[in-house]
C-alpha cells in the first residue's frame, strides 16, 4: 500500500471529468486500498479517485464514527434525492477551509463494490452529504462552486499563499 499525493485546490486537474470504470479487477483494488490509506491517514471521510489524479469514476467514504466502515462506491449514481440541508463542508483538496453548502438530506445510490456487483444503499447525514460531495469530484465539482465567486476568490488567494509557503519550507 502506499500514500497517494492529494491534489490541492485549484489545481486545474481537480476539474477532469472522470470517466467510467469498465472492469473492476485487482489494479482497480490496488488503488482503492492506497486510496483508503491516504484517506485515513488525512483524517478524510471521503476521497473520490479525481483527488489523487486517477480519473476514473470511483469514489471511498469512511463516515462512521470510529474509522471501521470502509465503503467503496465505483461508477456511483444517485437515483433518489429527498429534502435539503445546509451543512459546514471540508475537503482534502482544502487544507482548513470550511463552508456550509445546502444539498439534499436524504439519497439512493447505486453503484458497483470492490468486487463488481451492484449495490444499493439509502444514505442520510453525513454520508449523504459526502457521497453527493464526492460524485461532484468526479465530475469536476468543488464544494467551492456553491459559493459567492468573491468567497471563492478568497479561499483560492488563502490555498495559494499556503501553497506558496509550504514551497519555501521544502
Ligand atoms: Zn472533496
Amino acid at each position: 500500500m502506499a500514500v497517494m499525493t492529494i491534489l490541492k485546490y485549484p489545481d486545474e486537474r481537480l476539474r477532469t471529468v472522470a470517466k467510467p470504470v469498465e472492469q473492476v479487477d485487482d489494479a482497480l483494488r490496488g488503488i482503492i486500498e492506497d486510496m483508503f490509506e491516504t484517506m485515513y491517514g488525512s483524517q478524510g471521510v471521503g476521497l473520490a479517485a479525481t483527488q489523487v489524479n486517477v480519473h476514473k469514476r470511483l469514489f471511498i467514504a469512511d463516515c462512521s464514527e470510529n474509522g471501521n466502515e470502509p465503503l467503496t462506491f465505483i461508477n456511483p449514481e444517485i437515483i433518489e434525492r429527498d429534502g435539503l440541508h445546509e451543512n459546514e463542508e471540508g475537503c482534502l483538496s482544502f487544507p482548513n477551509v470550511y463552508a456550509k453548502v445546502e444539498r439534499a438530506g436524504k439519497i439512493k445510490v447505486r453503484a458497483l463494490d470492490k468486487n463488481g456487483d451492484t449495490f444499493e444503499r439509502e444514505a442520510e447525514g453525513l454520508l449523504a452529504i459526502c457521497i453527493q460531495h464526492e460524485i461532484d469530484h468526479l465530475n469536476g465539482k468543488l464544494f467551492v462552486d456553491y459559493l459567492s465567486p468573491l468567497k471563492r476568490d478568497r479561499i483560492r488567494k488563502k490555498l495559494e499563499k499556503e501553497a506558496r509557503l509550504a514551497a519555501k519550507l521544502d
